[in-house]
């Protein structure tokens, strides 16, 4: 069995990046860092809980993207560029079978987003990770949720509730065909965090947030923080590859009340409308327009003809836990 200093100088510990903010990383009481100048710095903390966010026999190598996924992806909906992250983790025992490839998910990730491993703490008990992030912002161009304003569109990355459709699966509440559940299943396990797109955002969107438990439950974080209202398209709502070849009922409640998908859902004037698309052919993420923001509060849904759904966004969320 590793002891804990072994388990860190093995699996988390690296020489830093030549280009690093980070002037003194993991071994130290603090990790130090040099944020670039008059550059406003964006924290986030994302846990993930064994039995909770996922099953005691997840795959440790995409486990380790996923904790740091879901943390990048919050750096993704408020326009920062990554540049470091600590790791708490605590663990049942230290295998090495496990945290050979869990590190190694993480930091294939790390290095795509040139996001460094500075520090952490290490203990045992039940399996819990739990990241902080940190990246940098320019003053007044971090993608707010209370920055919406009426008479914005509303957009939403990439495509929504394919990872829904793979829980729905695993929890057999439908089946899918091997074909199905190769195209949804990575969804679910090996988000892509939309950094680059938040990135080109900036300047461009008036806010954004990530959509990790649903679109209309965050959208509504949104509306609340900007005190505004929205009209979304429902049957605008692009649905992930798999979902499309599912009927409008599952398709409508999973691209509304999904979970887990990672995109990004902003506002922004109709004038940007071109350099949105401009910003996302630039990021390489689709991007949709699924409705505009109102001045009255609240969420109000719309079929492809136009009509108001008499569903509520509560009432497609009765598969949630
Ligand atoms: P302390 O006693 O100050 O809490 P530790 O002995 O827990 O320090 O950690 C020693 C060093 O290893 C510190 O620099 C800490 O940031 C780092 N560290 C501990 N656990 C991890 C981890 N899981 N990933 C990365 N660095 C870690
Ligand atoms: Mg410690």
């Amino acid at each position: 069995m590793l002891s804990e200093f072994e388990l860190i100088a093995r699996y988390f510990s690296r020489p830093p990046a030549p280009d690093s903010r980070t002037a003194l990383g993991v071994g130290d009481d603090c990790a130090l860092m040099t944020p670039a100048p008059g550059m406003q710095l964006a924290i986030s903390s994302d846990m993930l809980v064994c039995g909770r966010h996922f099953l005691p026999d997840a795959d440790p190598f995409t486990l380790g993207h996923k904790c740091l996924a879901v943390n990048l992806s919050d750096l993704a909906a408020m326009g920062a560029q990554p540049i470091a992250f600590t790791l708490a983790l605590a663990l049942p025992e230290a295998r090495a079978d496990w945290l050979e490839p869990f590190s190694r998910g993480m930091l294939a990730l790390a290095d795509a987003h040139g996001c460094e491993l500075i520090g952490g703490d290490t203990t045992k008990g039940p399996l819990t990770i739990s990241i902080t992030i940190f990246g940098e912002v320019p003053p007044q161009q971090a993608l707010r949720r209370d920055a919406a304003r009426a008479g914005d569109d509303l957009w939403v990355s990439g495509t929504l509730g394919d990872a829904r459709l793979a829980l729905a699966a695993y929890r057999q509440e439908c089946s899918l065909n091997a074909e199905e559940l190769a195209l949804a299943a990575p969804r679910m396990h090996a988000p892509t965090p939309r950094v680059a797109l938040g990135l080109a955002l900036r300047g461009i969107a008036h806010a954004a947030i990530d959509i990790s438990d649903g679109l209309a439950g965050d959208l509504g974080h949104l509306l609340q923080r900007s005190h505004v209202g929205a009209t979304l398209d429902v049957d605008a709502l692009p649905a992930g590859a798999a979902l499309q070849q599912r009927d409008l009922h599952l398709r409508r409640r999973f691209t509304l009340s999904g979970g887990d998908d990672y995109e990004l859902c902003f506002s922004a004037p109709v004038r940007q409308r071109d350099a949105v698309y401009k910003a996302a052919q630039a990021a390489g993420t689709a991007v949709t327009r699924v409705g505009s923001i109102d001045a009255a509060p609240g969420l109000r849904l719309l079929d492809a003809s136009g009509e108001a759904l008499q569903e509520t966004p509560d009432s497609f969320d009765h598969f949630r836990s």
